[in-house]
């Protein structure tokens, strides 16, 4: 873990229970009333995603990426090839803008104008740092528990080359607005409320289908229980609740 302190989500540590710190570049100034300052929202959204876009700016041209992270306390992880031109950018200590976005919900509103999505979105602003020796180790530790927990300990560790191959880079989880729409339409009770259109929320999940197995190498492996757990609490969180 080296000398940095961590917190939990992949399982170390204390959580920090302070309120985001709202600076220039995160104070809301369109629907303020969607912002939240309570970390505990940052964590439960990152923790239900595992896709972020990661915005570099390459010689001065944006370039967004998207890439798989994984959260530890207040700590953010990518990774990705050492050759990748984007984690090559990102790493020349440069300030980065990391995005995730969940999307819960389509919003159909009487008129087109009010139609809109709920959803749960962060921003992470920092300059990351590279991650070495029993740090990098440690990330990537973080970003596998944070998709699959358990599959860390399941499957074969990254070897000494592997980790050569490798960029790890660390967000620290300070500059993060955090931004929710929840609810119905915004139309309920204007001018359109009396017109004769359906309008409501249509609510949208990840759902996992049944796992398919490998047909390359052998197959005798069993389903191992940590995936058996991953799977069934996907379903028991997207199964569907008929009104
Ligand atoms: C859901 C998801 C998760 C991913 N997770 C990871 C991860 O954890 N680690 C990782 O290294 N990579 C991941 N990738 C792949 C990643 O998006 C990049 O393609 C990869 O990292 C190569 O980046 P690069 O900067 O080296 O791109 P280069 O190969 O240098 O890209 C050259 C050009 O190809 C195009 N390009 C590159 N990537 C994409 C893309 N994804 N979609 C469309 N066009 C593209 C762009 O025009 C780019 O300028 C993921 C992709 C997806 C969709």
């Amino acid at each position: 873990m080296g000398e940095r302190e961590r917190g939990e989500g992949a399982g170390c540590g204390p959580e920090r229970a302070a309120p985001l710190a709202v600076t220039d570049r995160t104070r809301l100034r369109r629907m303020p009333e969607r912002v939240s300052l309570d970390r505990r929202d940052l964590h439960a959204i990152l923790d239900a995603g595992f896709v972020c876009h990661l915005g570099v700016l390459d010689d001065g041209v944006p370039l967004v990426l998207p890439t798989i992270y994984g959260r530890a306390g207040d700590r953010l992880y990518v990774h990705g090839s050492v050759a990748s031109r984007s984690l090559r950018t990102a790493r020349a200590a440069q300030p980065v803008c990391v995005t995730v976005t969940l999307v819960d919900g389509l919003v159909l509103a009487r008129s087109v104008f009010e139609h809109s999505l709920n959803y749960r979105a962060v921003m992470v602003f920092g300059v990351p740092g590279i991650l070495a020796g029993g740090d990098k180790l440690e990330g990537l530790r973080a970003l596998s528990e944070h998709v699959v927990p358990g599959q860390w300990e399941y499957a074969r560790r990254p070897s000494r080359e592997e980790l050569a191959q490798t960029t790890v880079l660390e967000l620290p989880l300070d500059e993060v607005p955090v931004k929710i729409r929840t609810g119905p339409p915004e139309d309920g009770d204007g001018h359109d409320a009396d017109l004769p259109v359906w309008a409501g929320e249509v609510p949208l999940r990840v759902v996992a289908l049944d796992p398919v197995r490998d047909r390359a190498g052998r197959d005798d492996a069993p389903f191992p229980p940590h995936l058996a757990a991953y799977v069934s609490a996907v379903a028991a969180r997207t199964a569907p609740r008929r009104a």
